[in-house]
């Protein structure tokens, strides 16, 4: 009787308690979704003035001091001019980069943010403004409550994504171990539709140089050498194994340089390419297969070649599905109904994909636009625009910022979507 009595007890107790938890965490989480949506405003008009900036990559010089500007008024620790390799950015100085950090209550996990700025030659039809607000947005909700809250926030600015194969952007950053500390990273980009999916191609470039010789066309065509012919033949050999390549592999290439006129046989042809494919390994292979094409042609034709491997190659990001489930969850918890959420379209290539294979990253792409309006066209331009963009881009911060308090309270968890990283990134290869 006396231990029944005891029982129930403890089982009210352990109920006051549940309640009393559940509580807390709904409190928090609805302060923080209050936050955001106090300051969404504010954040706005940050956005207008980026949108009106339109800083194409490198020369971000407004956008990213707004930018910084806005974090050390969070309580940010700002840091600019970011070291960087110098062969990928003259000077070794990343000037339109930063890196800003805030330390929570105690020891947790480090979630980075990724903010990206830079404009096309038509504005900003990729919607980079919002990208940069959106995470803004987030840190600024999750700075109100960051006292309480253990680990660390950091907010990377990651200029020229437009041209990231050039390694000037997240590249740069990643070689100059800025994101160094990272436990999970977290990133948004508008577009015509909500998804998180991150169907990007690893991508590798390669110029091939062919030399031959010159002689006459027509009377002495025998005492030539034709280093077009060694192009195009590489062209052919590419055409030939494309039946046997994966079918998300894409090679594809252009003659830069075939010959000057027409009565002499081209000395000189030059070609670029570009292998790609879903997974890196598989790029890597492509790719291989490519070199072996120019190498034959150049055997063939009796020419030379010079080929130089590029700096920087574009991988592919590892997806770790429980941290894709993860996000969804807090996608519908920021007010996006579950039919909404869909599955996404092949991205191209991005500077986002070196970020992924290094850390467990998720990109929260979120709709601005109807479904077909394209990227980089002026018609997206209306819908970047934050009049038009912006109640879209709140729930995307939301998204963005619930998911991180999540990692943030939940090292456990963390630690198992690192666990599943490690093991997927070790068997891309099988
Ligand atoms: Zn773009």
């Amino acid at each position: 009787m006396r231990r029944t009595r005891f029982k129930g007890l403890v089982g009210l107790f352990t109920l006051i308690l549940a309640f009393l938890w559940a509580a807390t965490v709904v409190a928090d989480e609805g302060q923080l979704l209050a936050a955001i949506d106090e300051q969404a405003g504010d954040y706005k008009a940050v956005s207008q003035k980026i949108f009106d900036f339109k800083e194409l990559g490198q020369q971000e010089f407004k956008s990213s001091q707004l930018l910084m500007e806005e974090l050390r008024k969070l309580g940010f620790k700002v840091e600019g001019d970011l070291k960087v390799p110098a062969d990928l950015v003259k000077g070794g100085v990343a000037k339109t980069a930063f890196r800003a950090e805030l330390a929570g209550k105690g020891p947790g996990p480090t979630i980075t943010i990724m903010l990206e700025y830079d404009a096309l030659p038509n504005g900003h039809s990729c919607g980079h403004n919002l990208i940069s607000t959106s995470g803004l947005l987030a840190a600024a909700g999750l700075a109100r409550l960051m006292k309480d809250t253990p680990g660390r926030l950091l907010v990377i600015g990651t200029p020229d994504e437009e041209r990231g194969s050039l390694g000037m952007g997240k590249v740069a950053l990643l070689e100059g171990n800025h994101f160094d500390g990272t436990d999970m990273v977290l990133i948004t980009h508008p577009g015509d539709l909500w998804s998180v999916d991150m169907d990007i191609l690893a991508m590798k470039r390669a110029t091939f140089v062919f030399k031959g010789k010159a002689s006459h066309a027509a009377a002495a065509p025998e005492k030539g050498i034709n280093a077009l012919d060694a192009a195009i033949q590489t062209f052919n050999g590419i055409n030939a194994l494309r039946q046997h390549l994966r079918q998300d592999v894409r090679i594809h290439g252009i003659i830069k340089k075939g010959g000057d006129v027409v009565n002499v046989v081209p000395a000189l042809a030059e070609a670029e390419f570009a292998a790609r494919a879903l997974d890196t390994a598989t790029m890597e292979d492509a790719y291989a297969k490519l070199i072996n094409c120019a190498k034959a042609a150049t055997l063939a034709e009796g020419a030379t070649m010079e080929y130089k491997p590029p700096r920087t190659t574009l991988l592919s990001p590892i997806m770790v599905p429980e941290y894709l489930a993860l996000v969804v969850r807090n996608i519908k918890a920021a007010g996006v109904k579950e039919g909404e959420i869909v599955k996404g379209t092949l991205l191209g290539s991005s500077d986002l994909g070196n970020v992924g294979h290094a850390y467990p990253t998720v990109n929260v792409s979120f709709k601005v636009a109807p479904k077909g309006v394209a990227l980089h066209s002026d018609e997206m331009l209306k819908y970047t625009a934050p009049d038009a963009g912006w109640p879209a881009t709140v729930q995307a911060a939301k998204a963005v910022a619930l998911t991180a308090y999540e990692l943030l309270r939940n090292p456990a968890k963390v630690r198992e979507i690192q666990e599943r990283f490690r093991q997927l990134k070790e068997n891309e290869r099988k």
